[in-house]
């Protein structure tokens, strides 16, 4: 037995709450076919969904065959709903690419019903409700009663004690609506069926109790329980209760998830192939954005690489190390010593920058034996030095004073090649320009034992191609 006690349901609407059923105690027989007549708005699918258990009440209890649904977790919800329900819609709500015959089987795949069962149970209730031999129609073929009658069918196809039809007849003509209510007389034989309905002819010719609904109370039941019946149907749920057995978890075998994706992707093929193009720029897109991001990288390394290596390294017979003189100009520009106030210090700024000058230290390079380690390096092919460089020159600070007559008559001094004029540029025999003889030497520096030694690091593809190149002077 079903029976509703103080059922309220409130709605929250923006700040306010919507009462969409103020307090509804009710009882249903075990089979019979009740209808709720009530004006639009006044609740009728609220109390039907409530049922149902598509919708949670606010206050009150729903008692399904003795038991109270307040401790009921969603997996007993699931199980009553698979179970012990079947609910038929005004608007058919049958899935439009899928055969008839397949509409009604998918209330049993959740079931956990064998292939062949379900087979044979979908065409069973398609025969009951007088279609069986439109199996393999789709709905789009129909006209509106007869899927009204498979939405009967697949209502029926699991055996619920309870159907629940909201407007069952609502989108449909009174010919056609008289033979709805004609199936549904007729299974309500030995089940429940709770109709929600606005036309009250239907109502009095088919149902067996009418209650009406008014503002989310009821204002009539043309058929209530008596005392008697209503110990007799509890002495019933007490009885079954006893020896129920736990109805088995609903649940989709893998295979028949993985058919009905299947399925669904070819009937829609437009619409999979829109899906997996538009999948794929997006894939495509991101390949492309990180393939031009690897790019970029391995560009920048490559000319950082280039650009450093064209620099040349120069090593002078006497280099001056500058370090002591920066430190001793840094340390004059800032000031950090503490002194008492109203005082004069002195500050001998001067003094310190002409003692760091004097002091400088001047290395010298023994440049003979380096040149001798150079000779030997570049001789070996294997040697590591050898695969770095890509030239080497050596410069002799001597001003030779050779004089001779120029294009345009004139006499001039002729001077040495200049070592340091673009190492990449002169490194490879003929010098980049002006013939290679500078008037006057870039060492004019005074110190006449100074030689230069220029070299340059260079990358991998310069390997071994060069040879120590000695500069005539
Ligand atoms: P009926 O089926 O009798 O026409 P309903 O049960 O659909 O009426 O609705 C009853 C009342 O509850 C109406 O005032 C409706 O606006 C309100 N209502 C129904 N469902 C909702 C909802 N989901 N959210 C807010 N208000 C709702
Ligand atoms: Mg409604």
């Amino acid at each position: 037995m079903l029976e509703l006690r103080n059922i309220k349901k409130n709605y929250p609407i923006g700040g306010g709450v919507v009462e969409a059923l103020k307090g509804i105690s009710l009882q249903f027989r075990r089979s019979e076919f009740v209808s709720i007549l009530g004006p639009s708005g006044c609740g009728k699918t609220t109390l039907l969904n409530i049922i149902g258990g598509l919708d949670q009440y606010t206050e009150g209890d729903l008692i399904i065959n003795g038991r109270s649904t307040k401790g009921f977790k969603d997996r007993d919800w699931d199980s009553y709903r698979n179970h012990s329900v079947g609910f038929v819609f005004q608007s058919y709500n049958l899935i439009p690419h899928q055969t008839v015959l397949q509409n009604v089987e998918l209330a049993l795949t959740l079931s956990g019903v064998s292939r062949a069962e379900r087979k044979a149970r979908a065409v069973r209730a398609l025969e009951e409700v007088g279609l069986g031999n439109q199996l393999n129609k789709r709905p789009s073929e129909m006209s509106g009663g007869q899927m009204q009658r498979v939405a009967i069918a697949r209502a029926l196809v699991n055996n619920p004690d309870i159907i629940l039809a909201d407007e069952p007849t609502g989108a449909l003509d009174t010919e056609t609506s008289v033979q709805v209510m004609e199936l549904l007389k007729k299974i309500s034989s030995d089940r429940l069926i709770v109709m929600v309905t606005h036309n009250p002819e239907l109502a009095q010719r088919y149902s067996s109790r009418i209650i009406r609904v008014l503002d989310g109370r009821i204002t009539g039941d043309s058929a209530p329980l008596s005392e008697e019946e209503l110990n007799a149907e509890r002495a019933a749920d007490q009885a079954a209760n006893e020896k129920a057995v736990r109805e088995k978890k609903p649940s989709m075998s893998f295979p028949t998830a993985f058919m009905l994706s299947l399925k669904n992707l070819c009937t829609k093929k437009g619409r999979t192939a829109l899906t997996a193009f538009a999948g794929s720029i997006g894939i495509i897109g991101i390949a492309l954005i990180f393939s031009v991001s690897q790019g970029m990288t391995s560009y920048i390394e490559l000319t950082q690489k280039n650009t450093l290596s064209s620099y040349p390294l120069s090593i002078q017979a006497a280099s001056v190390d500058l370090t002591s003189l920066m430190q001793t100009f840094m340390d004059l520009s800032s000031d950090t010593a503490e002194h008492p106030l109203d005082q004069v210090y002195e500050r001998p700024a001067l003094q310190e920058m002409v003692s760091a000058m004097n002091n400088l230290e001047t290395t010298e390079n023994d440049l003979v034996s380096f040149k001798a380690y150079l000779d030997r390096q570049m001789a070996e092919e294997q040697s590591a030095l050898a695969g770095a460089i890509s030239g080497i020159q050596y410069a002799y600070d001597l001003d030779l004073q050779i004089y001779t007559k120029n294009v345009d008559g004139v006499i001039q001094k002729i001077g040495r090649r200049r070592p340091d004029a673009g190492a990449a540029g002169q490194r490879h025999g003929r010098p980049a320009s002006h013939g290679g003889f500078r008037r006057g030497g870039l060492h004019g520096d005074g110190r006449r034992n100074q030689r230069r030694l220029a070299g340059a690091a260079a990358g991998p593809e310069r390997r071994g191609r060069q040879r120590p190149d000695y500069q005539p002077v």
